[in-house]
């Protein structure tokens, strides 16, 4: 039970990463506000943790590129839990296409959600951060790294996680600690059912998608006083879809 007596606020909790990272968190002692746009799925979402655990979850509908659902966030967690001391930032939004496809207003879209909710987070919750030697964890991806044709303003959002990241390490050491984990393919809504969902399996060295629980685990991870010694860290997480490519 690492987060015995900790508050958190996860976004995207509705659903794959977050649902995953909010169930870890509670089933490990942390009362959690779970943020997502999908009112009905954070809703269910919320009252199962609360059914199945000890742990207290609390739901909030609220779109994270609004600074309104920061505010929002941070008033609830106070009147409930109390102050905040993890946050993991980890909603998104991918517009397909190369830049010709995309509108500007598709642009400032997908760099709002992704990237500009990270700066909201922080905004809002440094200082219950410093006040709480907490953990800030952004979910950036391996896109961040790689090129892949149709994900421009998805990949520029994913790299300025990642730098944001590390920026954010820097500021707020030594009491708050900053990491941001990259996956890989894992199995969640993100794709699409009717994809053939072997070939994004067969990308990765281990062979097979991985699993919201164990990107949930990294999270959790760099959360706990088990990363006590990491900021600033880039953590792939992607069984090895970064280390190998197909020649043949
Ligand atoms: P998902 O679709 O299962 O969950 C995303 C959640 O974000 C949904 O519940 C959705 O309602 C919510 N959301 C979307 N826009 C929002 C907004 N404006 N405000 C609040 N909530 C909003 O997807 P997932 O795969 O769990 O993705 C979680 C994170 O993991 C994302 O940051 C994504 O980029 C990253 N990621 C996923 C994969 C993958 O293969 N699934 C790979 C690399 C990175």
């Amino acid at each position: 039970m690492r987060f015995t007596g900790k508050t958190a606020i996860v976004t995207g909790a509705a659903s794959g990463i977050g649902a995953a990272t909010a169930a870890r968190f509670v089933s490990e002692g942390a009362r959690v506000v779970l943020v997502d746009i999908d009112r009905d799925g954070g809703q269910s979402r919320a009252a199962a943790l609360n059914a199945a655990s000890t742990g207290s979850a609390l739901f909030l509908a609220g779109d994270v590129a609004d600074p309104l659902t920061w505010e929002e966030a941070r008033e609830l967690a106070h009147g409930s839990f109390g102050p905040v001391d993890i946050v993991h930032s980890n909603a998104y939004r991918h517009i397909e296409g190369e830049p010709r496809d995309l509108s500007g207003q598709d642009w400032s879209h997908v760099l709002d959600v992704n990237v500009g909710s990270l700066y909201l987070a922080a905004r809002t919750f440094a200082d219950d951060l410093t006040a709480q030697r907490g953990a800030l964890i952004a979910t950036s991806s391996v896109h961040a790294m790689f090129g892949l044709p149709g994900y421009s303003a998805y990949a520029a959002s994913k790299g300025a996680i990642t730098a944001l990241c590390r920026q954010l390490a820097v500021q707020y050491a030594p009491r708050v600690r900053v990491n941001c984990v990259l996956p890989g393919p894992v199995a969640t809504a993100a794709f699409d059912p009717d994809e053939d969902l072997s070939r994004a399996a067969g990308a990765t060295v281990l062979g097979r998608m991985g699993t919201p629980d164990e990107i949930a685990a990294v999270v959790a991870f760099l959360a706990s006083d088990d990363a006590s010694f990491i900021t600033g860290a880039s953590v792939v997480a992607d069984g090895g879809w970064s280390i190998t490519k197909d020649s043949l």
